[in-house]
């Protein structure tokens, strides 16, 4: 799906032909890199919006929604996220989200674009937050895909998985397939816990499926969660794999315990909230 510009209208991608038309403000970037057409702009309703190969990836005024339920769930699960590995996030939100647990001593960024981080350093402040600058972050520009292959074993508590969606462009679908998993696995301590957003159930329920199937052909625990993204016009669905740890047995007072003694504030997710994305179940696909 390309994005289409009329007028000062954006057309965002939501499902295989069905858009959002978003009135912009202000364009700051509209370029090709090497990988992607990126493009970071204020939308009219929600602010400064970074938009790849036609797709709202955050804006500013709904990104929390999508950042935290993205990482906290995770964080929140496992007792001690010490080494933590994001794989794509070019933002830096997902970094900024983990970074505010002070569990945490070393947060390696892999991201294939280094001219969109670059654009994202400078134009999406209120994102990254600084989070880029942290002492704890190392940002690699490089493919995932090869940064699995060469990494230290046993190594990681947790692994975030923040990629372009499945049923986007041709650089992020190899690393949402078992082979990529089994290979991740291997940078995870024992009790190491991964996640990803898995894009739309409703409008890509085959390549939802494929991911949740992928990710139980490699992990012992796999559960399933939700949140609703207003920019992106649907629910987007998310993943969450461990040998060892169970999201589904965190009480609400557990988590808010967690997030208070790592120093974690957050808009959105809280043990409450916790328990109700997990009991909610899997939005169900679209079959016309
Ligand atoms: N919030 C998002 C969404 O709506 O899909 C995803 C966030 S983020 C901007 C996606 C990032 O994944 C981009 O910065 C892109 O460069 C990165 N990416 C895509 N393929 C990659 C790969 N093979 N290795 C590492 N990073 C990759």
């Amino acid at each position: 799906m390309s994005e289409v510009r009329l007028g000062l209208n954006i057309i965002q991608g939501v499902g295989t032909s069905t858009s959002m038309i978003m009135k912009v403000k202000n364009v700051y970037v509209a370029t090709k890199t090497k990988y992607q057409e990126a493009q970071i702009v204020d939308l009219e309703e929600f602010g400064r919006a970074l938009i790849l190969d036609g797709f709202v990836q955050s804006t500013e005024a709904d990104e929390f929604l999508y950042h935290e339920s993205l990482v906290q769930p995770a964080m929140s699960t496992h007792p001690n996220p010490a080494r933590v590995l994001v794989i794509g996030g070019g933002e830096g939100a997902t970094l900024r989200e983990v970074l505010k647990h002070n569990t945490v001593v070393e947060a390696v960024m892999v991201d294939i674009d280094g001219e969109l981080v670059e654009l994202a350093k400078k134009y999406l402040e209120v994102m990254h937050r600084g989070s880029f600058n942290d002492p704890r972050a190392k940002i690699l520009i490089m493919d995932g895909l090869k940064y699995v292959e060469e990494a230290p074993q046993k190594y990681y508590d947790v692994v975030i998985s923040d990629l372009t969606d499945p049923y986007g462009p041709e650089i992020s679908k190899l690393l949402y397939s078992t082979e990529f998993y089994a290979k991740t696995k291997k940078l995870m301590k024992d009790d190491g816990i991964l996640v990803t957003q898995a894009g739309s159930s409703f409008f890509f329920p085959k390549t939802y499926e494929e991911i949740v199937s992928n990710l139980r052909s490699v992990f012992k625990i796999v559960r399933e969660y939700w949140t609703w993204i207003p920019s992106f016009g649907y629910a987007c669905n998310y993943v969450i794999a461990s040998d060892k740890h169970d999201p589904l047995k965190l009480t609400p007072n557990y988590v808010d315990e967690v997030l208070k003694n790592r120093g974690v504030t957050n808009k959105y997710y809280d043990g409450r909230r916790h328990q109700v994305m997990f009991a909610s179940g899997v939005i169900i696909g679209h079959k016309p």
